[in-house]
């Protein structure tokens, strides 16, 4: 009993003791995190919130955006910004900037109009951000602006060299004015992996009375979706449409065999490759005539989300050529790199030649099509005989459909359903296309041309292998 008391008495008098070391100590720790609040309050804001990068984003001018898009591997987009200043623009540059603050510079192409400045990243639809070289991270797309260092920048003089010092270099967020949607893209498949790019716009409260309208690209690596490609492959014609003929030889069989050797040596590669007909087409239909139904082949192609798409024909002359050769036709207002070397490596594995025709010609076998005056008027004549409301067409519209509609409204793309015989492409008005060639291998009606299309299709394959592994930066 005694031994019991005694005990407890000890016992709270150890509580009593605690009780007191613990508030001192509470005390003590109170009174450093006063002391030191401030910077404490700045670390888990910076630690809370990314935007705490953006607190030197001009708070009252922003700069608008009237259209992005992403063609093929590249992201571009247009805009223009109000100057705030009176002094001289000296550049204009579009920053990622991630949330520690790091900066990735991108130029742009500007044009300065009275107190205006006009903006893009391309003026070719298939160069300016390659999407494929973005690192993973998240960033904010700011505008870059650097004045000239004149009265209006001029803030002082440095105490230590007396030299003045210039406040000339501002950062503007983007707005959306577009009718864009938000982009999502997938890059390349290299060594098995890819990253899914998120590109659009959100409003970001900076400090209490401060928010930015802001445009935001976050890229992470990802499994590519089921149903996400890489490349579509298009074997033209099929079904009953035979395409071009020479004897018993049709352009749709022959082109055929080439599209299933190339998906072989892409796939090879690691890449996802899509073919918009495999032969097991239903051959009572015509291919060509339902190229816009619901699993039409530019349905087909747009829900494959790919990158690149490459379509194979062969030409053919109702009379006599004395030359064939390779044609490559092109999306309006490209940079033809990728198709000079898809030409270059054409010739060379396939021993063939580019052909010497010169209409729309813009480069050694390099070709564009776009809609003359004359189609323009047939369109419209082909409208009222329909009784729908014409296209609104001019010459910077492709007149090739799979060139034409896989692009989106970046290349023209038109089929919205207005003509009931032609049915819809769900893409047509789409900010993300496939960067789309059609290639006609050589004239099925030139027999040297075709003797080599027959003897040589591997060579054919291996050289459009060759410049897509350049393009893609493929090493293997
Ligand atoms: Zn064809």
């Amino acid at each position: 009993m005694n031994h019991n008391n005694k005990g407890r008495n000890n016992g709270n008098q150890r509580i009593a003791l605690n009780m007191a070391v613990i508030a001192i100590v509470a005390m003590i720790i109170v009174g450093v995190i006063l002391f030191i609040s401030p910077t404490i309050k700045e670390l888990i804001a910076k630690a809370k919130s990314p935007y705490s990068v953006l607190l030197d984003v001009n708070k009252d001018m922003r700069a608008g955006i009237s259209d992005y898009h992403v063609y093929g591997t590249h992201f571009n987009i247009n805009g223009n910004m109000q100057l705030d200043l009176g002094s001289k623009v000296e550049d204009v540059e579009l920053i990622f900037r991630n949330y520690l603050g790091q900066e990735t510079k991108y130029p742009l192409i500007y044009e300065v109009i009275e107190n205006n400045v006009e903006f893009s990243t391309s003026e070719k639809i298939n160069t300016g951000i390659n999407l494929e070289e973005v690192p993973v991270g998240n960033y904010f797309a700011l505008l870059k602006i650097t004045y000239a260092k004149d009265e209006n920048t001029k803030t002082g003089t440095n105490k230590s060299d007396g030299e003045a010092t210039y406040d000339n270099i501002k950062y503007y967020s983007l707005s959306d004015i577009s009718d864009e949607s938000d982009l999502i893209y997938y890059t390349v498949t290299k060594n098995s992996s890819n990253n899914r790019i998120d590109i659009g716009f959100e409003t970001v409260q900076i400090e209490d009375d401060h928010t930015l309208s802001i445009m935001n690209v976050k890229s992470k690596e990802c499994e590519l979706p089921e149903d996400v490609y890489d490349i579509v492959i298009d074997a033209g014609h099929g079904g009953s449409d035979g395409g071009t003929v020479n004897g018993k030889y049709t352009e749709a069989k022959i082109v055929l065999d080439f599209a299933l050797e190339l998906k072989d040596k892409l796939e090879e590669l690691g890449l996802k490759v899509k073919l918009t007909r495999d032969g097991t087409e239903d051959v009572t239909t015509p291919m060509a005539y339902t190229m816009y139904d619901e699993d039409g082949r530019v349905n087909i192609a747009g829900d494959s989300k790919a990158k690149l798409c490459i379509s194979l024909h062969l030409n053919s002359y109702a009379g006599t050529i004395a030359n064939g050769g390779l044609q490559i036709y092109c999306p309006y207002n490209i940079d033809t790199t990728f198709a000079s070397s898809l030409s270059d490596e054409i010739i060379t594995e396939a021993n063939t030649y580019a052909s010497t025709m010169k209409a729309h010609s813009i480069g050694k076998g390099i070709y564009c099509r776009t809609f003359d005056d004359n189609d323009i008027k047939e369109n419209i004549v082909a409208s009222k005989k329909g009784g729908f409301e014409p296209y609104n067409l001019d010459t910077t519209i492709n007149y090739y459909y799979i060139i034409r509609e896989l692009g989106g409204k970046i290349t023209g793309a038109y089929i919205d359903g207005r003509n009931e015989n032609y049915g819809k492409n769900k893409y047509f008005n789409s900010n993300i296309g496939i960067e789309t060639y059609l290639v006609e291998l050589g004239y099925i009606t030139h027999n040297e041309d075709l003797n080599n299309l027959l003897n040589n299709q591997s060579g054919y394959v291996n050289g459009i292998v060759n410049a897509i592994k350049e393009q893609f930066s493929l090493l293997q």
